[in-house]
């Protein structure tokens, strides 16, 4: 018998498909900001934290269990392990026991409690680790250990995605712009932690032969801003204080060449910004859509200067109540960042011009 007529390979593809079938898309928020739409310009978020997993991540794991199940790499009994700062593990525990695999997530110890209690929800476990930048070391050596296999998201984000559609986070993106007053967005803003989200809006937007161009908004500490303009991949950096984007080391499915524009993003705005926006929507979002909210304002605010009108779309790509110990919480932002009310206060004015 041929490994790929396997009965558990068979059942664990459907599974993942039928999960697939009955998932419905993301929405697509039009964010109301008069300051900006007087002058032609409107901002939308597609908001990746209705996912049953709630964040973009859903889409990634369900991606990459595919590519695992297809190149071969999992069986009955394999242990899945995977190096994460949290959402890809959550959205992988989920996962594999919808396949009845055990799960390791290897993660910094610095990972938010509510995403440690959501990984053991889902029947996982956590490995935590001094620093993120000893995740896959770890991980590596987890894998060796149980016999499993490593998922590397890091390495794999990129290809495992099927970039020209099969409904991907770009094809449903474009399609739900269709009926608005600039369909083809001019800007898609999305921070980058494996760099596959960017990579697919990348090369849809090629692709497609769309106009639109992408800004990926980096934190600070991060190494992707200084790789983006150097092309060295031998950089390293001190690590980023956003949790979800922002890496200490260039990683491979970060693609330069799909990225038209980087900016540096200081962590008070990106802490303002996701304040700023929780307020506007009535709901809380996480610190790397905070992160988004900036590059889409820095962006609003250039082309209100040059008289240019269009859309600027972005991700909601998790929810704030994942961060209520910690991000969403004044003593804690005061402890690990200090005071943002500057920062708050000039995007505010920002956006009330
Ligand atoms: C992973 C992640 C991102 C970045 O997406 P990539 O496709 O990995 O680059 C942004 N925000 C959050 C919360 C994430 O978990």
């Amino acid at each position: 018998m041929p490994a790929s007529a396997s009965p558990w390979l068979h059942h664990a593809v459907a599974r993942i498909e039928a999960d697939y079938q009955r998932s419905a898309d993301t929405h697509l928020i039009a964010l109301p900001l008069p300051g900006f739409a007087r002058h032609g310009i409107d901002l939308y978020l597609k908001d990746e934290s209705t996912h049953p997993t709630g964040s973009l991540k859903h889409r990634l794991a369900r991606s990459l269990f595919l590519y695992a199940l297809c190149n071969g790499w999992l069986h009955e009994h394999s242990t899945v392990i995977e190096a994460s700062s949290g959402s890809t593990a959550v959205s992988e525990a989920y996962f594999a026991r919808l396949l009845g695999l055990p799960f390791v997530a290897v993660m910094a110890k610095s990972t938010s409690s509510e995403k440690i209690a959501q990984i053991e929800f889902y029947g996982g476990r956590c490995l935590l680790v001094d620093s993120a930048a000893g995740i896959h070391d770890a991980a590596r050596a987890e894998a060796a250990r149980t016999g499993g296999h490593f998922m590397d998201q890091f390495l794999y984000a990129e290809r495992a995605t099927d970039w020209r559609g099969n409904n991907n986070i770009a094809e449903s993106l474009f399609s739900q712009m269709a009926r608005e007053r600039h369909p083809i967005p001019r800007w898609v803003v999305v921070g980058a932690g494996t760099g596959g989200t960017s990579a697919t809006l990348g090369r849809y937007i090629r692709y497609r032969r769309h106009f639109t161009q992408v800004l990926v908004p980096d934190p600070e500490g991060s190494v992707f801003a200084p790789y983006h303009r150097s092309g060295d991949t031998t950089l390293t950096a001190s690590g980023s204080k956003i949790e979800g984007i922002g890496r200490p080391r260039v990683e491979a499915s970060f693609i330069r060449s799909l990225i038209d524009r980087m900016a540096q993003v200081p962590d008070k705005t990106s802490v303002a910004a996701m304040r700023l926006l929780s307020q506007r929507l009535g709901r809380r979002v996480g610190p790397s859509t905070g992160t988004n909210f900036a590059g889409m304002l820095m962006l609003a605010e250039e082309m209100r200067a040059a008289g240019e009108q269009g859309a600027i779309v972005s991700l909601l790509c998790d929810s704030g109540e994942r961060y209520l110990q910690s991000y969403h919480s004044k003593r804690w932002i005061e402890e690990h960042f200090g005071d943002c009310a500057a920062e708050e206060a000039a995007l505010r004015a920002t956006i009330e011009h």
